[in-house]
């Protein structure tokens, strides 16, 4: 269910402490249908835990968030089946193939053997690995690995993917693959919420972005917009600004 204004994920005042430390302090954005959102900054700032509470895993000290109009407290059941989530370190069975990785996952998700044979194809298709799907994943390099997490987290379809730095760690020829399957999910109607260190992946990817930083929202806009207020060639540079003048 979509917000009046045609937000599908609404975080107010969100605020999560472990014990004395406080990663989340109070941090608002919404995300409307379609887009593509990014949460940048630099280690430590917030930016995991803020997906893990959007993914119900982990509950918020205090504050309220919303996807697709489900409370994630009081309907995370309702939640978890229409997103899914790409942890930051995703990792992967060793002696199945990915071909019989992607096939377990689908038939948790879709009722009939057609649709889940359907998104199976789809899925290998995405992931671009060819006849190596049909490899043990202990044989896949770290490339491999991370492109068959994001063929099965884009498989079901989620109406918002959950993506905790979906290209850490990757060549550029992977790392701008991945960005492709993202941009394709979303160009027909998939939200995404994504993490990243890399600026100017953000830059390419999002249509709106969050810089966090000590677990607040510094900045959020178009990056064309960041960039012009603060008179930055790039998201690099603009953070470094608002970090450094406050
Ligand atoms: P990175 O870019 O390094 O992944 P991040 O922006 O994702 O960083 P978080 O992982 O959200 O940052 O961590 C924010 C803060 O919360 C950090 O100080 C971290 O040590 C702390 N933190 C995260 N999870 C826990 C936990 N389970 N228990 C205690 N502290 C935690």
């Amino acid at each position: 269910m979509k917000e009046a204004n045609g937000a599908v994920v609404v975080v107010k005042n969100l605020v999560k402490r472990f014990g004395t430390l406080t990663a989340v302090d109070g941090i608002s954005f919404e995300i409307n249908e379609g887009e593509i959102f990014g949460l940048i900054g630099p280690n430590g700032a917030g930016k995991t835990t803020t997906l893990r509470i959007i993914a119900t895993l982990l509950p918020p000290t205090g504050g309220d968030v919303k996807v697709f109009g489900n409370d994630i407290l009081k309907d995370a059941d309702k939640i978890r089946r229409i997103i899914s989530y790409l942890a930051e370190e995703a990792g992967t069975y060793r002696n199945i193939s990915g071909k019989e990785y992607l096939s377990i996952i689908a038939r948790i998700y879709f009722e009939s053997e057609k649709e889940a044979s359907e998104a199976v194809e789809e899925a290998i298709e995405f992931s671009g690995l060819g006849d190596r799907v049909n490899d043990m994943m202990k044989t896949y390099s770290k490339g491999m690995k991370r492109r068959i997490q994001i063929a099965r987290v884009l498989m079901t379809k989620p109406k918002l993917a959950i993506l905790d730095e979906p290209t850490a760690g990757l060549d550029v020829f992977h790392a701008q693959y991945i960005r492709g399957i993202i941009k394709k999910y979303a160009e027909n109607g998939g939200t995404v919420i994504l993490s990243s260190h890399n600026m100017l992946e953000v830059e390419y990817l999002c249509s709106r972005v969050a810089l966090m930083h000590q677990g607040h929202i510094v900045i959020q806009d178009k990056p064309q917009t960041i960039k012009n207020r603060l008179g930055a060639s790039n998201l690099e540079d603009a953070f470094i600004r608002v970090v450094t003048t406050g």
